[in-house]
């Protein structure tokens, strides 16, 4: 039988993350999300599938009308951290950052956010795993979506991203490197939930041309990020999709 599959979107802005990196590229006026081509994706497959978005809560301000629309489509609102920084270290201020991601979303889609990723897949070096997912129950959430698993005894539910070989392929930037056929194999022989996960940018975003490249942080971002929309189709119109909060109950 084939697991659950649970397509999942950072929603995150590709000028910030270059930002982050130290390689700031200029956002023209008026860039286009790709929340706009997501959902005419989703439109488009049959069976009316149901994602999950993870929000960077810094960002939703700037996609809030498209973000609003799908989440009144049944399409889940989950946060990826208030920002898309590192995890604080401090336990107090960590459940803090936590809550205030969570907060944030709720105020302004007035729907409950139950589930959380960190912006890396990351954790706070600092403390346990164990820890950590103590720190995510206490600011609320339900569950979790990350690489990392602790099993039996976790605060929250565990729902880890798809990995094979160590490699999180569940990712839409490992599945422009493949062919489509293989993301999509991989998917049907999970065990368990297959989530996958990939970002609001990856669909007809306006990114920088591949000929106005400057640097190598700046191609490893772009190289074959036309595939990735290929590799998403294919799962999505084969497999379906639910959203994480309807996978982990
Ligand atoms: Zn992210």
């Amino acid at each position: 039988m084939t697991p659950p599959v649970c397509v999942t979107i950072d929603v995150e802005d590709w000028y910030d993350g270059m930002e982050v990196l130290g390689v700031p590229v200029p956002k023209p006026d008026g860039a286009r999300s790709g929340l706009t081509g997501l959902v005419e994706h989703l439109e488009a497959t049959e069976g009316s599938p149901k994602v999950t978005l993870f929000v960077v809560g810094n960002y939703a301000d700037e996609v809030s009308e498209e973000l609003a629309g799908m989440a009144k489509a049944g399409h889940e609102i989950a946060s990826h951290g208030p920002d898309h920084g590192r995890l604080p270290e401090d336990p107090a201020a960590l459940v803090e950052w936590l809550r205030s991601g969570k907060e944030g979303l709720e105020d302004r889609f007035q729907v409950p956010v139950r589930g959380f990723r960190s912006p890396r897949f990351d954790r706070p070096t600092s403390q346990s795993l164990e820890q950590y997912r103590e720190a995510v129950a206490e600011a609320g959430f339900e569950y979790v979506s990350d690489t990392h698993v602790m099993g039996k005894g976790s605060p929250v539910t565990e729902l880890p991203v798809l990995v094979m070989h160590g490699f999180p392929i569940g990712g839409g930037s490992y599945q422009r490197l493949m062919p489509a056929s293989v993301a999509s194999g991989m998917v049907g022989r999970s065990v368990g939930p297959a989530v996958v996960y990939y970002h609001s940018y990856d669909f007809d975003a306006t990114l920088p041309t591949l000929g106005s490249i400057r640097s190598v942080a700046e191609a490893k971002q772009l190289v074959g990020r036309g595939r990735v929309e290929r590799a998403f189709s294919k799962i999505l119109s084969r497999y379906g999709s639910k959203a994480c909060v309807d996978v982990q109950r």
